[in-house]
């Protein structure tokens, strides 16, 4: 017998925290994930460094920001033949691999899952229904529901392994992402027209720069694909954004159903297999998502609920149950936090430190306080510019630098250069950029030095 953790990463796709009740979520419950922090620890500062999927997968697989991986935007691949990769060095290290569910990072034969003993994924984004995978390569599809197959293949692999050797199975839903199909047994939860609204859904972006006010991301502009409705004739402005944001969240949280049931089933799976004791077991998301907060859905801008990535854990004898951290962890740390748990030394070229001793309820002296946030794209995705930014313990610094990627066609736009500055204390809900306030110029001051000292520190040395 192993004495290894065996590893069970279960990461789904748009998932925000304040769509698990565990996060407190006023429109849903999700009592599968909740088990998880009633079971081991809940992290209420996990961030991704680049909230979209492709980069935020890349980044957790390698532990390096997108700008040193490659994978800066939805149209890289990754280079799978890099050896930096969690997979690999567990590999390596005698663990059995598996990844089944989403890839979304390429699909050639550079960029197809490398270091897996089994992988099936879904190719780019997947279908709900009846989708194709391609199994070690070899395209199949089945029938059903997407999150219930990938639950199915996920304990076909568990039954298959022998128990001699630590696991790492990565299980990787691709709901809740957009088109937001659930499967048909939820199809009638939640009412329409009842979800409680944001704080922030009529959001007037007053004080916010013309990069948040030119964003096609508002729930208003979903897509008729999306939102499988047209509104309904007349109706005012702010009648429809209400009418969108009801139609986008019924759906969403209808979606999340079936992950929890995931979860549902893979915690009984290890309970009936004995293997609950020694599975470090983490439910997490690629990003979190804007759930009508300020008017929006999608990601991508750097404020709270597309930078908060949930991060839940339980590893009995390790992480106390029930416990809570608001230590910062990056989505750089995922795979630093598995070799330490599997006794690899971290490589030189990760960016990140392991978060094993937050887990088990310590932050280690000198942990970071503040964290660097880049996200790439240019405005041919939903029309948020290219940004990048700091967060610490109470404010944050972004800066939309006001040019776009010379490969987008569109760099000779005028995209003018702005800055916010946000004090989470007073504003938890980022609606009052303070920058050039004078009463937080001591404060601006100080996060555009600790801007250019993390931007420095990631090896980020292009300030556009
Ligand atoms: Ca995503």
């Amino acid at each position: 017998m192993h004495t290894r953790p065996n590893i069970l990463f279960i990461m789904s796709d748009d998932h925000a925290a304040h769509a698990i009740s565990a996060y407190g979520s006023k429109i849903n419950n999700t009592p599968n994930i909740d088990r998880l922090a009633n079971e081991g620890i809940r992290l209420d500062s996990t961030f991704c460094t680049n909230a979209l999927c492709t980069p935020s997968r890349a980044t957790i697989l390698t532990g390096q920001y997108s700008h040193i991986n490659g994978v800066k935007t939805l149209d890289d691949e990754i280079d799978s033949s890099r050896p930096i990769q969690s997979q690999k060095l567990l590999q390596a290290s005698g663990y059995k691999t598996a990844i089944i569910g989403k890839w979304h990072l390429g699909n050639n034969e550079e960029s197809n899952p490398q270091g897996f003993d089994y992988w099936n994924v879904l190719p780019g984004q997947g279908d709900y229904f009846d989708p194709k995978f391609y199994e070690m390569g070899e395209e199949k599809q089945y029938p059903g529901y997407v999150t219930d197959i990938i639950t199915e293949k996920a304990t076909d692999w568990l039954d298959s392994t022998d128990r001699d050797d630590p696991f790492c199975l990565m299980v990787h839903h691709k709901a809740p992402h957009s088109p937001w199909i659930a499967a048909p047994r939820h199809m009638n939860l939640g009412v329409e027209g009842e979800f409680p609204e944001p704080e922030t859904l009529m959001d007037d972006y007053e004080t916010r720069s013309e990069a948040v006010k030119m964003t096609s991301i508002r729930v208003e502009d979903t897509s008729a694909r999306n939102l499988k409705l047209d509104p309904p004739e007349g109706m005012s402005k702010d009648d429809k954004r209400r009418w969108a944001y009801q139609r986008y969240i019924t759906d969403y949280t209808r979606t999340i159903q079936a992950i929890d049931d995931s979860v549902g089933t893979l915690l009984a799976y290890l309970d009936e297999n004995g293997l609950a004791e020694n599975t470090l077991v983490i439910y997490t998301s690629d990003q979190g998502m804007f759930l009508g907060d300020h008017g929006w859905h999608d990601k991508r801008f750097m404020y709270e609920q597309s930078l908060q990535m949930p991060f839940l854990a339980r590893l009995p004898g390790e992480i106390d149950a029930g416990s809570v951290s608001d230590a910062m962890l990056l989505n750089i740390d995922f795979a630093p936090t598995f070799y330490d748990y599997a006794g690899i030394d971290c490589p030189d070229e990760v960016q990140g430190t392991s978060g094993r001793q937050i887990l088990a309820g310590t932050t280690p002296d000198g942990w970071r306080t503040s964290m660097y946030y880049r996200y790439w794209m240019s405005m041919l995705g939903h029309r948020v510019v290219p940004n990048y930014g700091v967060r610490n313990e109470r404010y944050k610094l972004i800066h939309y630098y006001g040019v776009l990627p010379e490969d987008t066609g569109l760099h000779d736009l005028k995209i003018p250069a702005e800055w916010e500055l946000y004090d989470l204390q007073i504003d938890p809900q980022e609606i009052k950029n303070v920058y050039g306030n004078p009463t937080y110029s001591a404060v601006q001051s100080e996060m555009l030095q600790e801007l250019d000292r993390l931007q420095s520190a990631a090896s980020d040395a292009s300030r556009h």
